[in-house]
């Protein structure tokens, strides 16, 4: 499937979480067995020419599409966690939400230092879950240049908050 047919398996949900808000819902693409498999070879092809030596999921979607390109391209995956879940010494980001703040940690013994780690997730808005990630994943000796999503919402401009970082970023569908 190419990526103009998955655009067709992206379920839209209004007012979800809140009132006003149209959300992308990647359920429908990841039942679809051929969608899945097309999506996440899209992803491994992008990943694979940018020369990715590891790949960095954030929880949760970014763990479903993150583990299967790191598979498919015989890398490591490293996930980028929510607070207080991994069991031994992480380092952490706290970032800014347009309503409070929110934090990422990482095992810092997950990544070799100057590995190339490429970052996945299904969606970027504002980028700044994308961007944290990042900065988390250099703070820790990551060579961090590319950034792949399912779906970019460019009307949020993260994508170009991602490149004014210096990291590279690659959607299959906006
Ligand atoms: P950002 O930090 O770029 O504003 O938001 C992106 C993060 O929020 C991603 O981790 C993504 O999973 C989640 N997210 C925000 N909006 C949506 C949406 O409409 N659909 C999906 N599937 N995830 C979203």
């Amino acid at each position: 499937m190419t990526p103009e047919q998955l655009r067709n398996l992206v379920r839209s949900v209004p007012d979800f979480p809140v009132p006003g808000v149209l959300f992308r819902d990647i359920t429908t693409l990841i039942s679809h067995a051929e969608g899945l498999r097309a999506a996440v070879g899209h992803l491994v092809d992008r990943a694979r020419a940018s020369g990715a030596q590891a790949i960095a999921g954030m929880e949760a979607r970014g763990f479903i599409f993150g583990a299967a390109v790191a598979i498919e391209l015989g890398v490591g995956f490293i996930p980028v966690r929510k607070p207080g879940k991994l069991p031994v010494p992480t380092v952490g980001i706290d970032y800014q939400l347009e309503y409070g703040s929110d934090r990422l940690e990482v095992d810092p013994t997950a990544i070799l230092p100057g590995q190339k780690v490429a970052i996945v997730d299904d969606l970027i808005a504002t980028g700044g879950t994308a961007l944290a990630a990042a900065e988390l994943l250099r703070k820790v000796g990551g060579v961090v240049d590319q950034a792949l999503f399912v779906i970019d919402l460019p009307d949020l401009g993260g994508a170009e908050r991602l490149r004014s970082a210096n990291v590279g970023v690659d959607a299959l569908m906006s």
